[in-house]
């Protein structure tokens, strides 16, 4: 039997019949008027679980980051992150559009930048230089293939930070996913970040939404930079019942997808048309192959598996709660036999 398997991204996912009866079911009201209690909900829950005061509901992750970024620089600024972030490459160059700000790339590994890193890219007091204002983390980080920060690694980061008077803002798209593979507790990151940006529409499974948690004042400016952004919704209820559902039935099964990625990994560094595969730490997996990769994914979809390249002869999979074990036996059998 030929399955359909979707590895091409975690934002791929549809809702559960249990998340729809509770999108059908939500009380709803005008959320621009602060009256829609389910959002409300939503913002308190997330902002609890991550030791944050407060937080604000957005349409996407890349409308939390850019509202953080607003938030948290002005005008001549600049910001530090890795060179992969998904800030920089993949939000449409919203750093200098949406805040006017300038960005220092570091060369992590993975992703994954230190205090060390950091602190001589800190600019001087000088009108030649552009004033360093804000530090951004990726975890996990995307395009290092799911690599992850334990909160021990993200500690002097943020002393450092607190020490030079900037501030620290992490995406974390997938932050559960970092957290299920760490073991750090959610609520502990208030502790070390200014602004915290979690996705709900990937491994969490609901269909639309993010949602941006900091102190009570971020937020309340947050609300002005969300709605000129185009990003104030009406009865977005049914959005927030979705992620409400997400955050009680689908953290704990995040470490389904890992052991997916495990599996699958350790095939694919068995295969002779792999080149090599980069550990995979959560539910993202990057190899190398060694045709170009344009001609192995055409292998992959003519059984029925998608997958994306990130490179000429690199392929990412990325495992998700509609990816089910039948679906990776036959994956495994498929690669095994490409
Ligand atoms: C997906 C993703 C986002 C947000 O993407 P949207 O499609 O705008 O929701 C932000 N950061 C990272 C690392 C991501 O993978």
């Amino acid at each position: 039997m030929q399955f359909i398997v979707d590895l091409r991204s975690d934002t791929v996912t549809k809702p559960t019949p249990g998340m729809l009866d509770a999108m059908m079911n939500a009380k709803v009201g005008d959320d621009v008027f602060g009256e829609d209690e389910t959002v409300n909900e939503l913002e308190e829950k997330s902002a609890a679980m991550f030791g944050m005061e407060a937080g604000i509901f957005c349409p996407s992750g890349t409308m939390t980051n850019q509202i953080a970024i607003k938030c948290f620089t002005q005008p001549l600024d600049e910001l530090i992150a890795d060179q992969t972030a998904h800030i920089y490459r993949y939000e449409g160059g919203g750093i200098a559009f949406n805040s006017a700000v300038s960005t220092r790339l570091l060369n992590g590994y993975r992703g994954i930048i230190t205090a060390e890193m950091i602190e001589p890219e800190i600019n001087t007091d000088n009108v030649h230089h552009p004033h360093t204002s804000l530090v951004a983390l990726e975890n996990t980080v995307n395009k290092g293939g799911g690599s992850c920060y334990t909160l021990a690694q993200i500690k002097p980061i943020a002393d450092l930070c607190r020490n030079k008077g900037l501030k620290l803002h992490l995406d974390g798209a997938r932050i559960f996913n970092a957290l299920a593979h760490t073991g750090d507790k959610a609520v502990d990151y208030g502790k070390y970040f200014n602004g915290i940006s979690v996705c709900l529409s990937k491994g969490l499974g609901a269909p639309v939404g993010s949602v941006f948690l900091a102190d009570k004042e971020t937020i309340k400016y947050a609300r002005r930079i969300r709605k000129v952004f185009g990003g104030g919704m009406r009865q977005a209820g049914f959005l927030a019942a979705a992620g409400i559902y997400a955050l009680d039935h689908h953290i704990d099964r995040l470490k389904i997808d890992h052991a997916h990625a495990q599996i699958l990994s350790e095939t694919l560094s068995n295969c002779s048309w792999v080149s090599g595969v980069l550990p995979a730490e959560t539910n993202l997996i990057l190899f190398d192959t060694v045709e170009p990769a344009a001609i192995v994914l055409e292998k992959l979809a003519a059984k029925g598996i998608k997958a994306m390249s990130t490179d000429k002869r690199r392929i990412r999979f990325v495992l998700h709660l509609d990816v089910h074990p039948e679906q990776i036996e036959y994956t495994v059998d498929v690669l095994k036999s490409l």
